[in-house]
């Protein structure tokens, strides 16, 4: 198409893609310097129970605070961080705050809530995978039953055989495990038997149009009658309205987060929300 727009389309629009490159690639070079450089920090999302609204854990989410550009958005950065590797170091950076952190909550004498951490399909491949994680929660002290390690079905998919001898040394270490965005990847039920997940998470696709689409609704409640039949737990996720919450608590699904619950906070947010539910005036 460039060439048959004439030589000057075509100038410019190479131009265009070596700017694209060119930025790709600082930023990519500015991501090695982002953890030294204490640009890098979590929110927390916190998740209730539908049986009494009272908040249960919290879902850790990445940030990325440039000096240059402001705020970038883990979906731009982590999939590069995937690419060059450097998800390894990040990874380990986010499982030990996030564990630290939980642990404060609980040396404040608030009740002891999860946090849940997302992991990519990098880290579950690393060999050392199981031990940095055993390492971590020895360093922290936090009670593993109060990590839980988010994966998605892509993820698990892959290799199944390994993944589930994994997936098996975290469940005996009594981390939880939970399924992110279900519904969305390759779901093979014959392998969701077979990995000793705690938690389905229902992708979010299905909760914006639960109250007014049918395919929506009879897919949500699908999957909570799934997870419920192989007793095990049932989490939502973009819960943005009181009519998504209502269906969700009609329908018995266990847990949720949402904008209509709150956004992922600050951690010091995070601790003055929680602190603030303790202490109703
Ligand atoms: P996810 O794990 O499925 O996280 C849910 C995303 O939905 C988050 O986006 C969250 O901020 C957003 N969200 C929460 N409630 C609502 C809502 O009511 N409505 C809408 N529209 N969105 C909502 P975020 O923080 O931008 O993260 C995007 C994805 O990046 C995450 O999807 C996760 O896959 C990945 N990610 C985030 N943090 C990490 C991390 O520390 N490590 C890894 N490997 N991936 C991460
Ligand atoms: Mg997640
Ligand atoms: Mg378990
Ligand atoms: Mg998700």
């Amino acid at each position: 198409r460039a060439k048959s727009n004439g030589r000057n389309n075509f100038q410019f629009y190479t131009k265009e893609m070596n700017a694209t490159t060119g930025e790709r690639l600082s930023l990519e070079n500015d991501l090695w310097h982002a953890m030294t450089n204490n640009e890098l920090f979590l929110v927390y999302q916190p998740q209730i129970d539908f049986r009494d609204g009272s908040v249960i854990g919290m879902e850790a989410l990445i940030r990325w605070q440039h000096p240059k550009r402001g705020l970038i958005s883990p979906m731009e950065f982590i999939p590069m961080a995937e690419c060059n590797g450097l998800i390894i170091p990040i990874g380990i950076w986010v499982l030990e705050t996030a564990c630290k952190h939980n642990l404060q909550l609980q040396k404040e004498g608030l009740p002891p809530i999860r946090v849940a951490v997302n992991l990519s399909a990098r880290q579950i491949g690393d060999k050392d995978f199981v031990d940095t994680v055993r390492a971590v929660i020895e360093a922290t002290g936090l009670d593993p039953s109060y990590l839980e390690l988010e994966v998605t079905e892509s993820m698990v998919m892959h290799n199944v055989e390994e993944v589930v001898v994994i997936l098996n040394s975290l469940n005996e270490m009594g981390i939880q495990l939970s399924l992110d965005d279900f519904g969305t990847g390759f779901s093979s039920l014959a392998y969701l038997k077979r990995f000793p997940i705690d938690r389905l998470k229902i992708d979010q696709s299905f909760i914006f149009n639960c109250d007014s689409d049918q395919g929506d609704a009879i897919i949500a409640q699908t999957i909570i009658a799934l997870a419920h039949g192989l007793k095990i737990k049932v989490i939502a996720e973009g819960i943005e309205k009181q009519e998504h919450f209502s269906f969700l608590k009609e329908n018995g699904c266990d847990e949720g987060q949402g904008y209509f619950i709150s956004r992922p906070l600050a951690f010091k947010d995070l601790r003055e929300l929680l602190i603030a539910r303790l202490n109703p005036h």
